[in-house]
């Protein structure tokens, strides 16, 4: 499949951090428009169209909360929070005001990468076939047939569960909000039902024998949700 060049702007004060994630992305391929500051951003953002958004959330003159706001008033591109440790709240507030998706520093290049590419994957669904079937180490979901396999044991999942693993595992290294597994899974968002979607995930967790504190396919955001990794290779 061949696309053309993705634009991303990468908004960042701190210019170590601006240039090694330049240099990364614009090795993948990207086009990057490099910014300091939220001001150099958003007119950067008025003259051209971008695919992708990396927002650091602690910006001078504008923070980025600012910037993100200003930008979801014309645009649904998607958005990656930076943030740093400690900021959990503004992470939360980041998401809630329209980031989709936020990386804690320090992030390694292919973290960052690979969430770009998944927000990529997932803004442009519509360009793509979606796939029947999601692949990762000893796990297999054939999407169409509702069935799972660990290896080659078939899982028995309810459909919710089933509903909760095909979600999360379709853009892996997204960071899903509770709220957001509720309305995706269960098809509706009252607050009280977040604790459902905590049972799920541990009784689909038992299912997949995938132990929380050493997580190989569902990880915990702590205060935020829950994210899909594919297993790392040496744990195939
Ligand atoms: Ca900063």
């Amino acid at each position: 499949m061949t696309t053309s060049t993705r634009r991303i702007l990468v908004v960042e004060d701190e210019k170590s951090i601006r240039d090694a994630v330049t240099a990364y992305l614009e090795k993948e391929g990207y086009w990057v428009t490099p910014a300091a500051d939220g001001l150099a951003a958003l007119d950067a953002f008025d003259k051209h169209p971008y695919d992708l958004v990396v927002l650091d959330l602690m910006l001078p003159k504008m923070s980025g909360e600012q910037v993100c706001a200003e930008i979801r008033d014309t645009s649904d591109v998607p958005i990656i929070m930076l943030t740093a440790k400690g900021e959990e709240e503004d992470r939360i507030a980041g998401l809630e005001i329209g980031a989709d998706d936020y990386l804690v520093k320090p992030f390694s290049p292919r973290e960052l990468v690979a969430r770009v590419r998944a927000l990529l994957r997932r803004a442009h669904v519509g360009e793509e076939p979606q796939r029947d079937r999601l692949e990762y180490g000893e796990l297999s979901i054939d999407v169409a047939a509702h069935k799972a396999f660990l290896g080659t044991e078939e899982l028995d999942l309810t459909a919710s569960e089933f509903k909760l693993l095909t979600t999360i595992a379709r853009y892996p290294g997204r960071v899903y909000s509770r709220m957001e597994l509720v309305e995706k899974v269960l098809g509706y968002d009252f607050e009280g039902y977040e604790r459902t979607i905590d049972s799920h995930v541990k009784n689909l967790r038992a299912k997949l024998r995938d132990d929380p504190k050493t997580p190989t396919y569902i990880y915990t955001v702590h205060g935020v949700g829950y994210r899909f990794e594919p297993p790392k290779s040496d744990e195939v």
